[in-house]
């Protein structure tokens, strides 16, 4: 049976709320229970650890083990990893992408388990045209070919082993670099793959992002 970890112990400062991100309210309920709720639909996932803000722990929702996450976005995974009891494999999903869909939870579960990789990740293929900037802000040094890039997102799903090893060997300082715990496994020449996500996969952090987040879920509704 797997296991899911939600980080949720962002502050999230440019959200402009009195309340950390994961309670900010997304169509009328905490952020944050929009991804328990998509974890429950999946009949695999036995526990839900989430990483919460210290002081906020009696705020996790019924049925979840609550953790007090840590300084970085890693570091928080880490605390959520050593509380959560035997499971195999690990789902790391960020309570600020509440539009993650239990099927697309299955999906890079269904994956992970034909796959030799040590991790599957959720990610989208780029529209945009993405250039590197120089180190003045300002001066392109180059064009990225955009057929091979891929925006990341949450949820990963990763081997529990190769997760472990990846976040206790890492220093506090590669901890904090990390913007992804994927990459943890990559630079360590682990193998990991991706699983499209649909586009609605968005992260809030912004104002607009909620107002955007609103309506997918005002049309899912009403579509059903
Ligand atoms: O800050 P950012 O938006 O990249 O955070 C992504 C996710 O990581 C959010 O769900 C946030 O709550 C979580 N996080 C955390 N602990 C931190 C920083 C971020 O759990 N120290």
């Amino acid at each position: 049976m797997a296991v899911a970890l939600i980080v949720a112990a962002g502050r999230g400062e440019r959200l402009g709320s009195d309340r950390p991100k994961a309670f900010v309210p997304l169509a009328g309920r905490p952020m944050l229970e929009w991804s328990v709720d998509a974890l429950r639909a999946v009949e695999t996932v036995e526990t839900i650890v989430v990483a919460l803000p210290a002081g906020a722990l009696e705020m996790a929702p019924e049925g979840t083990l609550a953790v007090e996450g840590g300084v970085h976005r890693s570091q928080s995974v880490r605390q959520a990893l050593r509380a959560v009891g035997d499971g195999e494999p690990v789902i790391v999903h960020d309570a600020a992408r509440p539009l993650a869909r239990p099927e697309l939870f299955e999906r890079a579960l269904a994956q992970l388990e034909v796959s030799p990789a040590e991790a599957v990740i959720a990610a989208g293929p780029v529209y945009d045209t993405i250039k590197e900037v120089a180190a003045d802000g300002r001066t392109v040094a180059r064009t990225l070919d955009r057929s091979r890039l891929w925006a990341v997102q949450t949820p990963q799903v990763f081997r529990r082993t190769a997760l472990e090893r990846a976040l206790n060997n890492a220093s506090d300082e590669l901890l904090r670099s990390a913007t992804d715990d994927a990459w943890l496994i990559e630079r360590a020449g682990g193998v990991v793959e991706v699983v499209e996500a649909d586009r609605e996969n968005i992260k809030i952090t912004t104002p607009g992002d909620l107002a955007i987040a609103e309506l997918f879920l005002t049309r899912r509704a009403r579509l059903g």
